[in-house]
């Protein structure tokens, strides 16, 4: 699978390559037509503006012209008949010298009209209008309102001496704050409209420079910016599909997976696999190593996973400490079983960390399509079902079996019968002797429980205590065999004063915040001391809720119970934890009892546990000796208490006694 990935990291990267070049050619041309209607715009609002300021320049410039004008015209102007020739040659000098008129060669450069409000000609350059009455122009009405105009035209009224556009200016006649007439004026633009057109040009210029300049600038800006979203959009992509911790597909893709391979193999007429792995008290490898390095526990797991598959099963990490892989085309359900087989042999290899390795166990279901189920969540459901049942009957992989379906509906039954077992008192006790090395003095016992059932005969505590934990009702168990152990220990006690009783408690008893007042005030019903109940836990239990248990513990060490830690070695505690728990006595487990003659490591855990007791002050007693050779081993390495098939299996409280009355002593040669 990750061959495959990193396969189309590779392709994804060319097709990614291909698809930033025209990104960047689709920039280009979207980013230029708007620069270009922005530089069109500019052009023109700055031809505008330029033209508009330099006809408002010459309009004040004429204005003073004008005013020259006026004050001639009213030097005695008859303004009904207009300038006699002669005041008409005194303006004309005012006139030639702003429009540069040479009056002399009859070159005219400029068009000057001066009409009195009711359109009578006051003054002409075209001295044949003088005198006359003509109608006003509309920008003269314009400048009798005292408004000054100025603009440039194409064409001029009457004869004039020039080709080309004209600027147009008309000027209100003013005297004495009053407008007593308007002044028009046509001048060639010429050399002025080259002028203007030139500054107007080199605006534009600079302004087409800036744009192009920007537009250089900002290209390769928005190319890498987009560049980086889209890697990051396919960052995300991945990130919704991939597991984040592991990298492997999450539940999407996977869902995603299985439904494509359900679909082909419909159409193709195959099988389909589907695994279910989980991997067994995960909790407490979390627990004792931390969350990091059950996170990287996690991760090589995957690895190794991944490892024992093909490249076209898909591996996903469900959530938590629980895998699925997707086999297409499989044979049948045994070689998807083979698979799961060889993804369990692949976690054999001890995971190292720091100084501790670990050896994760792990449960697997198989179902496969279509014979369990052609539907997705009907095929999770059943491979599920498979892996709890591997995980019950500890068979590490299991095939779907409809047949064990209506294991279920049995289990529920149980359930109910447990129930009404407790209520008639089915829920029995017997107790296995606990003796003292070497010499085989039976100092207490441990009181196993047993279900008398009506039809079944007596079940031992692993037919029923799993469905009583997951029907809540180890606590009514507990409760049950507390009392009776109390119960007999009272009678023990009468014939051997310092004998002791030791009750197994269930990972939810530690949880229970209840339990040592329950605890006691059975003692005190049964008025038997605190130091003749010994309780009984596993690492397991306590690693459910380390901190609850241990003050759970601390509580009961106060009231001067003891307590043991069961099945010791069975579990991943570290050896800190021991030193920190109120632990009396550390319970061997019998795994590691059982071989101590022919296997020198397991005789050498066995000794360092008992060296450990030692050191830490903890009784340590030896589980499952079943053989005199053991129990002598066991003697001369320093071991202080056992118990086991060799000294007697668990029996009925008369047995223990009947042993008590007869001697303290179990026959040893
Ligand atoms: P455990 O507490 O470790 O109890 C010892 C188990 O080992 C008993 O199995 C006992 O019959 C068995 N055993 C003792 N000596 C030998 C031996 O020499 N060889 C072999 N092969 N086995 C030996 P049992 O009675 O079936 O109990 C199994 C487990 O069930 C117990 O293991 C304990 O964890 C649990 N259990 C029993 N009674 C209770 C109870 O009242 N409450 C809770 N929570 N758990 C209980
Ligand atoms: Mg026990
Ligand atoms: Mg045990």
């Amino acid at each position: 699978m990750l061959t495959r990935r990193r396969g189309s990291d590779s392709s994804a990267t060319g097709v990614g390559n291909r698809r930033d070049v025209g990104l960047a050619r689709q920039f280009a041309v979207l980013s230029l037509v708007p620069m270009l209607v922005l530089g069109i715009a500019l052009g023109f609002t700055v031809r505008h503006i330029i033209t508009a300021r330099f006809l408002d320049s010459y309009g004040r410039t004429d204005e003073l012209t004008v005013d020259a004008m006026a004050s001639t015209l009213l030097a005695g102007v008859d303004l009904n008949q207009g300038t006699t020739s002669a005041q008409a040659r005194h303006i004309d000098s005012v006139v030639a010298n702003f429009y540069r008129i040479d009056f002399g060669t009859g070159s005219t450069q400029a068009l000057v009209t001066a009409w009195s409000p009711n359109g009578n000609v006051l003054y002409s350059t075209d001295t044949a209008l003088i005198g006359k009455t003509e109608s006003l122009p509309p920008t003269a009405r314009v400048a009798l309102t005292g408004t000054v105009t100025s603009t440039i035209v194409s064409s001029v009224p009457g004869a004039h001496g020039w080709k080309g556009a004209s600027i147009q200016s008309t000027i209100p006649l003013s005297l004495g704050g009053h407008v007593i007439g308007a002044v028009e004026s046509y001048s060639p633009l010429g050399t002025l409209g080259a002028a203007i057109s030139h500054g107007v040009f080199q605006v534009e210029l600079v302004l087409v420079l800036g744009l192009l300049l920007l537009w250089a600038v900002l290209f390769p800006i928005v190319i890498r910016a987009s560049q980086r979203l889209r890697r990051q959009a396919e960052e995300n992509e991945r990130l919704a599909l991939s597991d984040a911790l592991t990298g492997l597909a999450n539940r999407t893709l996977f869902h995603d997976r299985l439904q494509l391979a359900l679909s082909e193999a419909n159409k193709l007429d195959e099988r389909v696999g589907l695994l279910v792995l989980d991997l067994d008290r995960f909790k407490e490898v979390n627990d004792t190593l931390g969350h990091a390095q059950g996170d990287r526990l996690l991760c090589e797991i995957g690895e190794r996973l991944r490892g024992a598959l093909r490249d076209t099963d898909t591996l996903a990490r469900l959530g938590g400490d629980e895998f699925a892989v997707v086999l297409p085309n499989v044979h049948d359900a045994e070689s998807a079983a083979d698979v799961a087989r060889r993804m369990l042999a692949a976690l054999e290899q001890p995971f190292a960390f720091d100084e501790l390795s670990v050896t994760p166990q792990a449960s697997v279901g198989v179902a496969v399509c279509p014979d369990d189920g052609r539907d997705l969540d009907q095929l999770l459901s059943r491979a599920d079902q498979a892996m709890y049942e591997a995980k019950h009957t500890r068979g590490r992989v299991s095939i779907y079996d409809s047949h064990k379906d209506t294991a279920s509906i049995g289990r529920l039954a149980l359930v109910t019968e447990l129930r009404r077992g407790l209520n008639r008192g089915e829920i029995l006790c017997h107790f296995q002797p606990i003796a003292r090395l070497p010499e085989g003095e039976v100092q207490g016992a441990e009181a196993l429980v047993r279900w008398q059932h009506p039809s079944r005969g007596l079940l031992a505590p692993g037919e029923f205590l799993d469905v009583a934990e997951q029907a809540g009702l180890m606590r009514a168990i507990t409760d049950r065999v507390l009392e009776l152990a109390l119960t007999h220990c009272r009678t023990w006690r009468e014939c051997k004063p310092d004998f002791f009783v030791s009750v197994n408690l269930s990972g939810e008893s530690l949880r229970d915040a209840t339990l040592p007042d329950v605890v006691a005030r059975a003692l005190q019903r049964h008025e038997v001391p605190a130091s003749a109940l010994e309780l009984e836990i596993t690492e397991g239990a306590i690693l459910s809720d380390p901190l609850q248990a241990k003050s759970l513990l601390a509580r009961l060490q106060l009231l001067g119970v003891s307590v043991a830690l069961d099945d010791f070695g069975t579990g991943y505690s570290s050896l800190s934890y021991l030193a920190q728990l109120p632990v009396h006595k550390i319970k061997i487990d019998r795994s590691f009892v059982a071989d101590i003659l022919s296997n020198p490591v397991d005789e050498t855990i066995v000794a360092a546990v008992i060296d450990l007791g030692r050191r830490l002050d903890m009784a340590v007693l030896a589980e499952g000796v079943e053989s005199q050779q053991v129990w002598e081993r066991l003697a001369r390495l320093g071991c202080v208490q056992a118990q086991g098939f060799y000294l007697s299996r668990p029996v009925r409280p008369e047995e223990i006694g009947a042993m008590l009355e007869a001697t303290a002593l179990f026959p040893l040669p």
